[in-house]
């Protein structure tokens, strides 16, 4: 049963909702169960309170669509009336006071439909959502739930737990042991392990970057060096401290989610083979792959013709919590799996499918990066570095993030893992940064909210483009769902358009693989040299498309992992007795 946790929104969502278009368009017999509670979307990307006067014009316009009950107006009317005083920001600070990163709470107890509304604090501002109809938000759950299972709808605030007694003047423990709140002394290691050791829970308590006694430490550059290791202590030096001016500047083309017929003409369209890179091969991209409905004769017909393919899962569950929380064996079972499965049927043979990202950019914690070691997957594209100028290289985590970690409820690693971290650094939305006001940033390129036609497409990939080639020429990622770019061809256009004449004006230009950014990342080279680099040489122009097989094999299968299915899998390979899945990835009905 889909929990009703799931229709909750976060500021998260300006990069999660764009998902949802290709759960539709990815295949005509997709889940439709799936509703998109529009209005969340708009009043969470929006802060309450903004001292600029488009953006209230803006906040006004989505208040009178979404936001109308008598309860949330009484809010909103308190919220302006301190808005229109001098103390606005000293209202602000008072309420957001000892606040946990990302906490929900309510202004009033709530009592009736007042109940589904709730607020955060953000570095934007105040921002608010509202559960949808039938379900209130449960302050200690910190999530929607049906009405019935909400008892504490006249609390404003979650009840804070217990903080273990990391730093005090005397040591109350020996050596490698650490205090819980109640004073009790247990090994430094049980801290933050996802197990509670204490008894008041307390060492689970407090787990984030900054907090986790076992956390990784701080890059230090002297031990940290290319090719087995890189960071900068601020995120945004180049690698093998080249002059920006003298090295290509990387484009990082990504398309999530299942390929198949509904976006394979899209993806020929722009990778019709006449696109090159300076060094004469074809322009590449990564394909972040979810198994579900994807065509595997198209995935190796992408793979052929020397894009990358990556994992994005086998059940891409739209429950979002279960990302941010799932143990190291769902993740293997998940990522890994879904891998298995690509491997065998797109016969992709040469180990190339070492990348993976979460689904709906919900990052999965130590849980998720000590998998990747586990399972050897070399890189991770999931994490979000808020927009910052320059944008950030990417990393690896042996040491410490170099930024915060971004966005509520977000679980990022705070360990040690050796896995490179292909940072997604955030967009800059607004079309004029000379004359607009700031606006938060967006990490997908669907979830730039306020692009709204071509025009507004091309400008914002000009301005992007040069924030990255100007100052540090980090990799230039952009990172798309299909159906945005197929759904207004006004922004394929543009996109094409942009791509065409950033290719013609720049000799320093290349749209590569991830794994391809990796590899310059440990061999740097300047503009001059790379022209022969032979990573960038690999595959360089393939095979055309729609040579890898005559006719592919469309199997209807089932799998009693979803009992009542029949999916048809697509595949030059032979046709597996069941539908691969995550108890039985090679289709062979041996359950593990
Ligand atoms: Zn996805």
């Amino acid at each position: 049963m889909k929990l009703p946790g799931d229709a909750r929104e976060t500021d998260l969502h300006r990069d999660q909702w764009k998902v949802r278009p290709d759960w539709q368009s990815s295949t005509s017999s997709s889940p439709s169960s799936y509703s998109l509670p529009v209005g969340l979307f708009s009043l969470s990307s929006l802060p309450l309170y903004y001292p600029d006067v488009n953006m209230r014009r803006l906040i006004g316009a989505t208040f009178l669509l979404f936001c109308c009950t008598p309860g949330w107006t009484s809010i909103l009317n308190r919220v302006k009336r301190q808005d229109q005083g001098a103390d606005a920001t000293d209202f602000e600070k008072e309420l957001c006071k000892n606040r946990l990163p990302g906490e929900w709470f309510r202004l009033v107890a709530a009592t009736g439909d007042e109940c589904r509304n709730v607020i955060q604090c953000t570095s934007s501002g105040l921002q608010a959502i509202r559960c949808p109809p039938g379900l209130y938000f449960d302050i200690e759950a910190q999530t929607c739930n049906w009405k019935d299972l909400v008892g504490n709808c006249n609390k404003k605030e979650q009840v804070k737990k217990a903080k273990p007694l990391l730093s005090t003047e005397e040591p109350i423990c020996q050596d490698e042991y650490l205090a819980c709140a109640d004073s009790t002394c247990i090994p430094r290691k049980q801290f933050c392990d996802g197990t509670e050791n204490c008894a008041d829970g307390s060492d689970e308590a407090s787990c984030d970057i900054n907090n986790d006694p076992n956390r990784a430490p701080v890059c230090n550059t002297e031990i940290c060096q290319i090719p087995e290791c890189f960071c900068s202590p601020d995120g945004t030096a180049v690698p093998g401290n080249l002059e920006p001016k003298r090295i290509p500047q990387m484009v990082t083309v990504t398309f999530d989610d299942a390929i198949n017929v509904a976006n394979i003409d899209l993806y020929n369209e722009i990778f019709n083979g006449k696109r090159k890179n300076p060094n004469g091969c074809n322009i590449k991209a990564t394909f972040f792959v979810s198994h579900k409905y994807s065509n595997y004769s198209a995935v190796q017909d992408m793979f052929n013709r020397g894009h990358e393919i990556a994992s994005h899962s086998i059940t891409h569950t739209d429950n979002e919590t279960f990302w941010s929380h799932a143990s190291i064996d769902d993740w293997a079972r998940e990522m890994a799996g879904s891998r298995i499965i690509i491997e065998k049927f797109a016969n992709i043979t040469d180990n190339s499918v070492v990348g993976l990202r979460a689904p709906y950019l919900r990052v999965g914690g130590n849980n998720q990066f000590t998998m990747m070691e586990e399972q050897a997957f070399l890189y991770d594209s999931t994490v979000t570095a808020p927009l910052s100028n320059p944008p950030l290289w990417p990393y690896t985590l042996y040491f410490r993030m170099p930024h915060q970690c971004y966005g509520n409820l977000q679980n990022c690693p705070t360990r040690s893992h050796a896995v490179w971290e292909m940072v997604m650094n955030e967009l800059d939305m607004r079309e004029d940064p000379k004359f607009d006001e700031s606006l938060p940033g967006c990490a997908m390129v669907d979830s730039c909210s306020n692009i709204l036609n071509g025009d507004q497409f091309y400008n914002f990939l000009n301005y992007n483009f040069d924030r990255h080639y100007l100052t540090n020429r980090a990799p230039f990622g952009l990172y798309f769902h299909a159906a945005w770019l197929q759904n207004n061809l006004e922004y394929l256009d543009a996109f094409l358009y942009w791509m065409d004449e950033v290719s013609s004006n720049h000799e320093d230009v290349y749209f590569v693989t991830m794994t391809q950014a990796i590899q310059w990342i440990q061999n740097p080279r300047t503009t001059e040299e790379v022209r022969n680099f032979e990573p960038w040489k690999a595959r360089c122009n393939a095979e055309p498309s729609g040579t890898v097989c005559g006719t592919p094999n469309a199997c209807p299968l089932t799998t009693k992992e979803l009992p009542g299915e029949t999916l048809r899998l697509h595949t030059c390979m032979k046709c597996p007795q069941n539908y691969p899945w995550l108890l039985d990835p090679l289709g062979e009905g041996r359950f593990v």
